[in-house]
Parts: structure tokens; C-alpha cells; sequence
């Protein structure tokens, strides 16, 4: 085997007669990296253990994370110290070196053009890079601007004399590499890096194998792989650069795309689901007389789309993304009532004991008078409760189960199962959902999966690509928006007046401190203290405390006489983030808000505005904050739309921190940005769609390219780079 790959390795460019070229091309990029000149043993290893690179292959696939523009030089006098890295051309006017212990000896030279000087400064390495340099000699430097005593100086610019570099020619516009210090040590700096990559490729004269078919590549005018990947690498200009990056990108984008969609489509011809024909009885009577107001058109939008899924002969997973506030609820129970209109049952899954509970209190107040039978099963229901859910269920009688995972349990059976809602679907793991999929015989339930959490849309495509999406965009009538204000703790006072006048109007309200696991004790002092300073503030009022440390009977106990109006100030941690639901309550104090991320923030503030009044939320944060903690502050304030929220959220974070995604391993893309490249998702979106509606199974030559590349990704244990 060793011996194989050296004979190609070491004839390469004057190909061996006794292999045919085709079988040196296909073998080029899968030799091991210790074979390109200029790597070796040592070398590999380290390419191996520090930046992952075993194979030419990975190389070719070890993207640049910049480029410079070696073209453009900047003049001492256009530079500011929030440039980023830029090239100047100039003068060694003085060079000195500064003593002193250990770090703090510093060499410092002055750099001259025609329009003024700059101060270059080194921390490190001052006696080696001293000797590397000459006065009064033209240099070409390249570095990053920084401010220091309110001078702008250059640290650790990189030097080069310029008469070397007008030898050497090389791309004005060049790849910049990320390396590491031990790589650094070997000779792999990013300049290192670049020479073996050019290496890599001039040796391989043949063309670079495509994955796209053609006609894809000719509809969207895309480079071609070949072109792509020595562009992505070796650009002459900033425009070749960019078409290559695109290419590529869209490349990662689209097949992750299409997996998706191949993945939906093969479970909608594959997975049978229970067509639920009847609809009248149940639906009708609830819709024209326990329906306590008009459904929005969202509502109804959504309402249909579902009906269409049930009548289809197929399962179906449909998720509903919804602010929070938009009536979520009514359409999950309606959905519902669907089944139980064709004599099957219906379940109601959320995450936590309260949410459960809640919904269970909701779905039964609004059936009231129906005659239907709803109960609850959690964690903590009772034996002999439990024992008669358990019979309930098996003989039908039991139409609709709300409750946590205990409904998962194997235990628990049902006589027929048409239809799941899922409630806060991220919180909730793919296994689990696939247990509920078996509760049945002959079919899996039909799914609805619902989440408050409003996802940015090109996240939705990635993370739940493969269900259907409903959305609800249209809040029910007469809502007031909420008004948001930003305060500091030293205007605390004026929080308070607030406070006042809202509790003389007979409002309520919510005062919320963080509650962090790492900071717990530090926290549940905050929250204390907090407590306390309310009560002392307001001392005519009811005033409770809510956590998650007290016992259910007494959060139970708080929780009513808050729901009763027997309370006016309700101080609690995030426990009342999802569960409650009192429409009197008309203000959201959110304490240390700088703490919170955005959506929590939304959530947080989606307890109040429920009914017809004004209502405020108040973000309180110390005076010094960073600059993300103010953009989140001022989004707050700016808007109450979740999904605008939500963009803003995945432009701060990034995607790998958003909530759900991280799991999903949908995120690793090596050049695409989720947050930065919406429109190249969507067109990958509609590319792969585009080819599945040509060629639903993937079965036309053209199209073999990429049956085997999905296989190669569906195996999961290559990372997907590593397709020919
Ligand atoms: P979410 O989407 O956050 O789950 P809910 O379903 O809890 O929202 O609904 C929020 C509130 O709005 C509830 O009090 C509900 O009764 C009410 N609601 C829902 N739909 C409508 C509507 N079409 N018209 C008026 N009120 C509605
Ligand atoms: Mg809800």
C-alpha cells in the first residue's frame, strides 16, 4: 500500500506508464499528505495533529479565512485605528529597543512615507526580528492598526524589504491561512500553508472533479469546481475570489439542502400516515359555539394547511413557528379535535411539569361543555390516577392526553393515536420523537410540532429542512404593542413610579432576576434582595417570591393567589418564563437584563400585553455594558416582532449558539454563514428543489454525482468534503 502511493507521489507530473492517467487523477487526492513535496514525516504530522489535514484531499479543502490586497498600499496619513489589516509602504527612520523584564522589553521603530510616520511596536522576539532589520531601508509592512496613549501604533507588523518583494511576484491579492504556534514552529504559517497548497495544485494538471451537473452550473452561472477551488486558494483578483467563494458555498449550502429534502420526500412517499376523512361532529360544534372569539386569518391559514396533511394519506410533521401571544394553542386544539372527529385519540406534549399542566387547564376550559374527555399525565401524577388514565387510554375513552414525556413511556398505550402536538419542539430530542411515532400499530400519529421560539427563516430551513413549516404572523385583534424601555440601576426610582401607577390602576407585575446555574448562590442572594427591597419599597402591597426551590404545593399556592389578583408584585426567576398566563399583569421588570439573551427577553416579556391595556416591560441593566448587551437592549426596545428578534439573535451569536442547533450538527458548514449568506441558502433551497422536480429520485445520469455524494454524507462518518 505504501509502496503504491509513493510510486504515484514521487512521479507525479511525469505520470508512470504503467498506471493510466484516470487512475493517477482519481488517486491524487486521497494520497496521504506526508507525499507532497515540501511536507515529509515530520511535517505530516503536524499538518495532521494541528489543523486536521491527512489527505491531499484536505488541504484542497483547507479554506483561506481572508485575503489581503498586497495591491492596495495605504498612506501613513489615512490610517485609523479601526482599519483592519492593511499594507504600507515606507522607511525605517529608527529602530530601538526599549529594556526591561522578561515581557516588558519592547523594540520600537519609526516608519516614514511622504505623508508622516508610525510607530511600529514588538513585545516578543526583539532580539531575532532586531536583526532581521536595517535602517533606512524600504519596506513593505503589513499589520493590523492599534491604539495605545492615545498614539496609533502597529504591533507586530509583518516586514518585508521591499526590494525582496518586487522580486518575488506572487498574487497581489493572496490567502490568508489560520495556523497554529506549533504549526507556526515548522515552517506553517499561513505563507507555509499557501506554498504547499500551491504546490498541491499546480502538480495535478487535470481538472478538478465536479459535483454539480452541468445544467445546474450553467442556470446559475457558477464557477466550475476546478475553477472554484484553485480561485478559492489562488485568486489573481478580488472578483475571481469572490465567484469562487459563492460557488463553494452555494455547494455546502445545496447539498445540505437537498439531503433534507430528499430526506422529507422519502418518508412522504415511504411513511404512511391515517387519512382523517371525517371532519364535522366535534370541530364544527366547538368552532361555532365554544370558540370564545374569531380565529385570525393566520389562524385559519394554518388550520387548512393542517387539514390538507390529514386528508393526504401521508404522516404528517409539520412545525409551527409562531410568536409569542400569536394563539398557537386553539390551532393545536382544533388539530386535535380532527382526530377525535375519526374516532382516534389526541396527545399534547411539552417539555416542563408547568407548561403541561397549563395547557391541560387551557384545552380543558375551552372544551368545556363538549362533553370530551381530557386528563393530564406528568411525573407526579398519583397511582390511581395514573392507573385509570392508563385504561382510559386503551379503551378510548380518554380522547385527549396532555402531559410531559411520561406520555412517552412505554407503559402508556393508546387504543389509536391519530394525532401528537408537540410543544416546544427544541427542547425535545429526535429519539423521543421517534418513540411517539411507534405508540402506534399499523401507523405513526400525525405530528404537529409547535414552537414559540420564532427561528429566523433561514435557520428553519437548515435546522427543520426536513418538515413542513407553518407560520402564524398575525397576532389576534386588539392587542396594544408593548412598550419597551431600557433603565439603569441608578434610575431604579423611576422604575418604581412605574410600578405605582400601574398597581393604582389595578395592574399587576412581574419583577425577574436571572438565575444562572454557575451563579446560583450569588443569584438567589440577588433575587432575595431584590425581594426585599420591593417589599420595603412598596410596603402597602402583596408581594410574593417565586423559584424554582419551592416546593410545587407552594409555587402552586403563589401561583393562584397571583392568577386571583391577590397579589400585586410577583418577584421570580425565569421559572415564570413559559406557564403563565395572567392577562392583568401589565408590566415585565427584567433585573441584570444584560444577563439575558434575546430570546429569552422575548419570551420573558411575552407574559405581559395578554390583554387589552397598555403594558411596559423595563430592562434593567448596570450603567458600563458591552456592546452586544446595548445592540440586544436597543433591539428590545426598537421592536416586539420575535422573528426580527431572532435575525438579530443569529447575527450576534452566530448559528452554532442558537438554541437546538448546535445538536443538530446541520451547522458545520466550512464557508457558508447562516446569519451572513440568507441569499445563497435560499437559492441552494430552490436549486435542490429545482432538481428534485426534474428528477424526483435522483435516477437521471447527469444526476449520479450527487446520489453519491448524499450517500457519502448519509454514511456520516466522512465529513462531506471528502467527495470525488
Ligand atoms: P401562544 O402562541 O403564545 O401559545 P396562546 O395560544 O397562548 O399563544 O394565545 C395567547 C392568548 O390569545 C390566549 O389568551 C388566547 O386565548 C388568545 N387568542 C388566541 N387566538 C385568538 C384570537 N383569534 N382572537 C383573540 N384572542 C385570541
Ligand atoms: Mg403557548
Amino acid at each position: 500500500m505504501w509502496s503504491r502511493i509513493f510510486v504515484y507521489c514521487s512521479r507525479f507530473g511525469t505520470f508512470t506508464k504503467h498506471r493510466t492517467i484516470i487512475t493517477v487523477y482519481r488517486d491524487y487526492f486521497e494520497t496521504s499528505i506526508e507525499y507532497l513535496k515540501g511536507v515529509g514525516p515530520k511535517r505530516a504530522e503536524i499538518l495532521q495533529k494541528e489543523l486536521g489535514i491527512f489527505r491531499f484531499r484536505d488541504l484542497l479543502y483547507y479554506f483561506p479565512f481572508r485575503y489581503v490586497d498586497r495591491s492596495r498600499f495605504y498612506k501613513i496619513s489615512e490610517i485609523a485605528p479601526d482599519l483592519p489589516y492593511i499594507q504600507l509602504k515606507g522607511t525605517l527612520a529608527s529602530l530601538e529597543v526599549i529594556p526591561g523584564k522578561g515581557r516588558n522589553a519592547r523594540m520600537r521603530a519609526i516608519l516614514r512615507d511622504d505623508s508622516g510616520s508610525v510607530e511600529l511596536v514588538w513585545f516578543s522576539g526583539v532580539k531575532w526580528i532586531k536583526d532581521t532589520l536595517q535602517l533606512n531601508t524600504e519596506y513593505i509592512v503589513f499589520g493590523r492598526p492599534g491604539f495605545f496613549n492615545g498614539k496609533i501604533n502597529i504591533p507586530h507588523p509583518e516586514m518585508e524589504a521591499a526590494a525582496a518583494a518586487r522580486e518575488k511576484s506572487g498574487g497581489a491579492f493572496q490567502a490568508v491561512y489560520s495556523t497554529t504556534e506549533k504549526a507556526k514552529t515548522a515552517g506553517l504559517d499561513s505563507k507555509g500553508i499557501l506554498k504547499l497548497v500551491r504546490t498541491l495544485l499546480e502538480n495535478y494538471p487535470g481538472k478538478i472533479g465536479e459535483t454539480l451537473p452541468p445544467a445546474l452550473l450553467d442556470k446559475l452561472k457558477l464557477a466550475g469546481a476546478d475553477t472554484a477551488l484553485r480561485n478559492i486558494h489562488l485568486p489573481s483578483d478580488p472578483e475571481s475570489m469572490q465567484k469562487a467563494m459563492f460557488r463553494l458555498k452555494f455547494e455546502e449550502l445545496f447539498f445540505s439542502q437537498l439531503r433534507l429534502l430528499k430526506t422529507r420526500s422519502t418518508r412522504k412517499e415511504t411513511s404512511k400516515g391515517y387519512i382523517l376523512e371525517n371532519i364535522g361532529g366535534v370541530f364544527d360544534r366547538f368552532y361555532h359555539h365554544h370558540l370564545p372569539f374569531e380565529l385570525t386569518n393566520a389562524q385559519k391559514r394554518v388550520i387548512k394547511e393542517i387539514r390538507k396533511d390529514v386528508l393526504s394519506g401521508k404522516q404528517m410533521n409539520r412545525l409551527l413557528q409562531g410568536d409569542v401571544g400569536s394563539g398557537k394553542t386553539i390551532v393545536a386544539l382544533m388539530t386535535m379535535l380532527m382526530a377525535i372527529d375519526n374516532d382516534m385519540q389526541a396527545a399534547l406534549l411539552a417539555p416542563t411539569e408547568i407548561l403541561a399542566t397549563q395547557h391541560f387547564q387551557g384545552i380543558s376550559e375551552l372544551l368545556e361543555g363538549t362533553g370530551l374527555n381530557v386528563k393530564l399525565l406528568t411525573g407526579s401524577t398519583k397511582k390511581p390516577e395514573r392507573k385509570v388514565i392508563h385504561e382510559e387510554l386503551e379503551s378510548g375513552k380518554l380522547n385527549i392526553l396532555a402531559g410531559t414525556h411520561a406520555i412517552l413511556e412505554e407503559t402508556v398505550n393508546f387504543r389509536k393515536l391519530g394525532i401528537a402536538v408537540v410543544d416546544e419542539q427544541h427542547r425535545f430530542g429526535v429519539a423521543q420523537r421517534a418513540r411517539l411515532w411507534k405508540k402506534n400499530e399499523d401507523s405513526p400519529p400525525h405530528v404537529l410540532v409547535m414552537t414559540a421560539t420564532p427561528i429566523p427563516r433561514t435557520l428553519a430551513m437548515t435546522l427543520y429542512g426536513d418538515l413542513d413549516v407553518s407560520v402564524i404572523d398575525e397576532l389576534p385583534p386588539g392587542r396594544k404593542p408593548i412598550k419597551t424601555i431600557h433603565r439603569y440601576d441608578l434610575s431604579r426610582q423611576k422604575v418604581y413610579d412605574l410600578m405605582e401607577q400601574e398597581i393604582r390602576k389595578g395592574r399587576q407585575i412581574y419583577v425577574v432576576y436571572p438565575l444562572i446555574e454557575e451563579s446560583e448562590k450569588m443569584d438567589y442572594k440577588n433575587l432575595q434582595e431584590g425581594y426585599d427591597q420591593i417589599r420595603t419599597a412598596f410596603p402597602a402591597y402583596h408581594v410574593s417570591i417565586m423559584h424554582g426551590r419551592l416546593t410545587p404545593e407552594n409555587k402552586e399556592y403563589e401561583m393562584r393567589r397571583f392568577v386571583k389578583g391577590e397579589t400585586h408584585i410577583m418577584v421570580a426567576t425565569t421559572v415564570i418564563e413559559v406557564g403563565v398566563n395572567v392577562p392583568n399583569a401589565s408590566v415585565m421588570v427584567i433585573e441584570s437584563a444584560e444577563r439575558f439573551g434575546l430570546s429569552q427577553l422575548h419570551q420573558l416579556r411575552g407574559r405581559v400585553g395578554r390583554g387589552a391595556e397598555q403594558s411596559y416591560c423595563v430592562l434593567v441593566t448596570k450603567h458600563k455594558i458591552s456592546q452586544d448587551s446595548r445592540t440586544r437592549m436597543e433591539t428590545m426596545c426598537r421592536t416586539n416582532d420575535g422573528f426580527e428578534i431572532a435575525e438579530v439573535d443569529l447575527a450576534l451569536r452566530g448559528p452554532g449558539d442558537i438554541e437546538g442547533t448546535r445538536q443538530s450538527g446541520l451547522m458545520n458548514f466550512r464557508l457558508a454563514d447562516l446569519a451572513k449568506d440568507q441569499k445563497i441558502l435560499t437559492l441552494a433551497r430552490d436549486a435542490a428543489r429545482w432538481v428534485l422536480e426534474e428528477d424526483e429520485h435522483l435516477e437521471k445520469p447527469e444526476n449520479r454525482l450527487l446520489v453519491k455524494t448524499l450517500e457519502i454524507m448519509n454514511q456520516g462518518k466522512t465529513n462531506w468534503s471528502r467527495i470525488s
